[in-house]
């Protein structure tokens, strides 16, 4: 089945629905045959877990969870775990599928997994979280390892989720495992430089877009939205290379500095009161109409289905670079091809976070670790050779940035499976 931009407005907001009609048109460009597109169009293992916890006041609740393997072809599979109350096991998909093209984008030896607890974590305890990824974990437990499948942090998780899934894990094998997550706290196997990782990327390859534009960072605007470990960190990396962040969005309002926000101010004022809402130096914005406002660049760093058929013809930014995984719908790309937004697809622009994943279970298998000037300058190669290859192949094949990004990863994904042969 291929979608078109008439698809229904569920359909639209579905990611699988977006994930799996990019799918479609990069593989119809890239004539890839029937048969492979069937093995790539599906993931190659779901799992959906019933997880019973015991609640700090005594009753027991049952969370259910989910890891998909989307495809294990170039390597192990490899992606975060989310605990939200809106997962959902097309939503896990979906995110599993854009892990495999990802990896693929930035050349590192990892299929695409992704996994996820239905919870409200902000109403949980730390015990409770404790329990339940202890418990998802051990659920897991036979799919996962530092050669089958390597969990990370994504949404509403961190270094700490990460130290109780390795110390379970480690726990049934009875040795310490460390690279069978990444995103770890330094001191249980973690990398320098990955908590900044993902925004660090999203700084190289805007810088990488700005010079097609002939933009300085001085005389660059950027909305973004999102001030947790992607957007607050791309906030504060860029604002210290002299971009000016005149934007902050966040999922109860916007600020909004005409001159440029005090970014580490801005993240005292948020720690000190709970909010962005109400920094002295700013104004006050309503968060749907800041989207809109005139910037040079947009970075979506919060979640999916942002920018939609409703918004993408308001857009005013020159350069979209996305940072959350799926912020635009299949409906919303033509919309901003037609208006030449400069896009920087999510497999490209926040594949920084998975690279320096990638360098962590390097260092774990080695046990021997780098300095941080060495994790940020191989980061840096990896992205401005992504980008380079993404943008150079759109422009000799004149496809969009994110078609180009896919083609390249189908790509490289068929081969692997081409030259493995099936197994029978
Ligand atoms: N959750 C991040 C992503 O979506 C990182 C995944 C990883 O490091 O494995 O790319």
């Amino acid at each position: 089945m291929v979608l078109d931009a008439t698809a229904s407005a569920d359909q639209e907001i579905n990611p699988w629905e977006s994930a799996a009609h990019r799918f479609d048109e990069a593989a119809e460009l890239l004539k890839l045959d029937d048969g492979m597109r069937k093995v790539l169009r599906q993931p190659a293992m779901e799992l959906t877990v019933n997880i019973p916890v015991v609640l700090d006041d005594g009753r027991i609740e049952v969370f259910t969870g989910y890891r998909v393997q989307h495809s294990i072809a170039r390597g192990p599979a490899k992606g975060g775990v989310r605990f939200a109350p809106d997962v959902s096991l097309d939503e896990v998909r979906a995110l599993a599928a854009w892990m495999t093209w990802k990896c693929a984008v930035v050349n590192i030896p990892f299929g695409g997994g992704k996994g996820g607890v239905i919870c409200e974590p902000h109403l949980l305890s730390e015990s409770e979280l404790e329990r339940i990824t202890r418990r998802y974990t051990a659920e897991i437990y036979e799919f996962i390892g530092p050669e089958r499948d390597v969990p990370a942090p994504d949404v509403n998780t961190n270094a700490q989720t990460m130290a109780w899934i390795m110390d379970t894990y480690s726990m049934h094998k009875r040795h310490t495992v460390t690279a069978v997550v990444t995103g770890k706290p330094l001191e249980l196997g973690g990398s320098l430089g990955r908590p900044e990782a993902t925004g660090r990327g999203c700084m190289i390859v805007t810088m990488e877009a700005l010079k097609r534009f002939g933009l300085t960072p001085e005389t660059t605007r950027v909305i973004i939205q999102g001030f947790g470990n992607v957007g607050g960190m791309a906030a504060r990396l860029m604002s210290q290379r002299g971009f000016k962040i005149t934007c902050i969005i966040e999922y109860d309002g916007a600020v909004f500095n005409a001159h440029g926000l005090d970014i580490d101010a801005l993240l005292e004022h948020r720690t000190e009161t709970g909010s962005i809402r109400g920094f002295p130096e700013a104004e006050d914005m309503d968060k749907d109409e800041a989207l809109l406002m005139e910037c040079d660049v947009l970075i979506p760093a919060a979640h999916e289905n942002t920018i939609t058929s409703s918004n993408a013809g308001a857009i005013k930014a020159r350069i979209l670079c996305e940072g959350a995984n799926g912020p635009t719908t299949f409906a919303a790309d033509s919309i901003l091809a037609e208006n030449k937004v400069f896009v920087i697809p999510d497999i490209l622009a926040n594949a920084g976070g998975v690279t320096v994943s990638y360098f962590e279970w390097v260092q774990d298998r080695q046990g021997y670790f780098w300095n941080l000037g060495l994790v940020n300058d191989r980061l840096e190669e990896i992205m401005v050779a992504s980008f380079q290859a993404v943008t150079g192949y759109a422009e000799k094949h004149r496809v969009r940035n994110r078609t180009a990004a896919y083609m390249l990863a189908l790509d490289r994904v068929a081969n692997a499976i081409k030259q493995r042969g099936l197994y029978a």
